[in-house]
């Protein structure tokens, strides 16, 4: 069984299209396809053409979307591990062995009925 995971939500962070206004662009070559087009700085120095600008963009989705999957993946390993989870409670006195025994019988069947209410198997009968 593997420990608790927690998701990375930080990682799951839909990127922002960067809102640029073409109408500013200039007619250079595009540092990323190296074609001849209009184009806007790319904020690293470089320029960069639409086509571009949205392939980066459907690169930075497809890359969350990928940590995503990741992250589901393993979620989904996890609750099958904590739905595959079964207790094994101390064996009940049998029938016949006084008020004590019947309590201590007693007693077992409620911890039995709150673990199978919280989702997790009891072994054997109780
Ligand atoms: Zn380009």
């Amino acid at each position: 069984m593997s420990s608790p995971m927690t998701l990375n939500k930080k990682v799951l962070r839909v990127p922002q299209k960067m809102n640029r206004d073409w109408k500013l662009s200039v007619m250079h070559v595009c540092d990323y396809c190296g074609g001849y087009r209009a184009t806007l700085p790319d904020g690293e120095g470089g320029s960069i053409c639409p086509t571009c600008c949205d392939s980066r963009y459907a690169s930075d989705l497809k890359s969350v979307f990928e940590l995503a999957l990741e992250q589901l993946v393993a979620a989904e390993k996890r609750i099958a591990e904590l739905e595959a989870r079964t207790v094994k409670l101390p064996t009940p006195y049998p029938k016949g062995y006084g008020l004590a025994a019947d309590k201590y019988n007693f007693a077992l069947e409620e911890c039995a009925d709150a673990i199978r209410a919280a989702g997790v198997a009891v072994e054997g009968k109780i």
